[in-house]
């Protein structure tokens, strides 16, 4: 047992002391490439090299995917490319596109335009949606929650555009339960909305996938499940909000129901998921339509069943895509949305929009504490956050 137990020590040291004589990963970060390609030939280390747009200045190392101090062993570091806004066009005054969704159906279309499923292009195909996700994804759009937007924090990659997608109506195509799993988890079918999002987080990890869920009094259409897919869809990066109780339209009723519609959605939200859903509200048809209605007092601020609440921000049914949140026209109480259905390219449809937001789209510097826009557009900011100011 002795000879072992020393044996043991010995090994034990050996190896702590031939680990202290190797050369060990040094620190790269703020250290030029060239630094670090160097060190590689020197001690026969593959480097692999990304490059990425960030403030440092070009070649510099902003992250290595081997921590100082571990072994050495091939390693991938990411590289600057410098910052020009001039050539990335940043652009924290543009414009920023909501995207309004209803149901997502799983069907082959081939009685509407594109990927509709109604006339009206509310419906859409599960096919349509994955087409869609796609097309954002690839012309540069990254997806944000809507609450920080209206808060002013756009945390989107140097170059890249936000993009906010919402659903309203709470419809059980959004977040189909299929069952349980042996841990009592939900099961989600794939092709609903949820589902086909989370193969897009899987895909592209960059992307940031999120969207904001607007319900109603029958949440997911879902008893059994409902309070378990509430907990699921914070627990995982999502968002819900308020789309009234009873799906109401504000110019149809006086103002005490008006506070009831409002009121009972989110008291009964606070009952399965207290404290973790967003106060906004989805207004019905986008109905009173105008911030000077009387009902609309009604929806920033109430108080029903010994329970009072405040709203952060109402949106629209809408047409065209938002302002930033820095522009001076924003107003964070009333937001526009893009319905997101096919028209041939017309009437405010997906392909109209993104066209026009080709030249007027909010483009990102890459720092959420930073607010960088061309120095003629000055006049049009409000910096509302009091952040730092980059003009260009
Ligand atoms: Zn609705």
């Amino acid at each position: 047992m002795k000879i072992i137990v020393i044996f043991l020590l010995l090994l034990v040291t050996g190896c702590h002391k031939e680990v202290v004589d190797k050369k060990l990963m040094p620190n790269f970060v703020g250290q030029n490439v060239e630094v670090v390609e160097t060190f590689g030939i020197d001690n026969s280390i593959e480097i692999t090299k990304e490059e990425k747009y960030d403030k440092t200045p070009k070649g510099t190392v902003i992250s290595q995917s081997v921590s100082e101090g571990s072994e050495l062993t091939d390693i991938k570091i990411v590289v600057s490319k410098g910052l020009d806004y001039a050539t990335l066009e940043v652009d924290e005054l543009g414009d920023v596109p909501i995207m309004m969704y209803h149901g997502i159906h799983n069907v082959t279309n081939n009685k509407y335009t594109g990927g509709n499923v109604d006339y009206d292009g509310y419906q859409r195909t599960a096919d349509a949606f994955r087409k869609d996700l796609e097309f954002y994804y690839a012309n540069g759009y990254r997806m944000i929650r809507l609450t920080d937007y209206v808060d002013g924090i756009i945390d989107v990659e140097a170059g890249l555009s936000p993009i906010i997608i919402t659903f309203d109506d709470g419809l059980a195509n959004a977040i189909k339960v299929e069952g349980l799993d042996e841990n009592g988890e939900i099961i989600i079918d794939p092709n609903s909305a949820v589902g086909i999002l989370e193969s897009f987080k899987k895909k592209y990890p960059d992307y940031n996938v999120t969207a904001t869920f607007f319900v109603n009094g029958g949440l997911f259409r879902q008893p059994t499940y409902n309070e378990k897919i509430l907990n699921w869809l914070v627990a995982n990066g999502y968002d819900v909000g308020n789309h009234s109780y009873s799906h109401a339209n504000f110019s149809d009723i006086d103002y005490e129901e008006s506070v009831e519609e409002i009121g009972s959605l989110y008291n009964l939200l606070d009952k399965y998921i207290p404290g973790k859903y967003v106060n906004i509200i989805a207004m019905p048809y986008g109905s009173p339509y105008r911030k000077d209605h009387e009902n609309f007092k009604a929806l920033l601020k109430g108080s029903y069943d010994g329970k009072s609440y405040t709203t952060k921000t109402t949106l629209m049914v809408g047409w065209e895509a938002e302002t930033s949140p820095f522009h001076v026209s924003f107003d964070n109480e009333i937001l526009k949305r893009i319905r997101a259905y096919d028209n041939n390219g017309k009437e405010f449809d997906i392909e109209m929009n993104f066209r026009i937001l080709k030249n007027n789209r909010y483009i990102s510097d890459g720092d959420k504490n930073t607010i960088t826009i061309p120095k003629e557009r000055k006049n049009k900011l409000n910096n509302r956050r009091k952040l730092d100011v980059i003009l260009y």
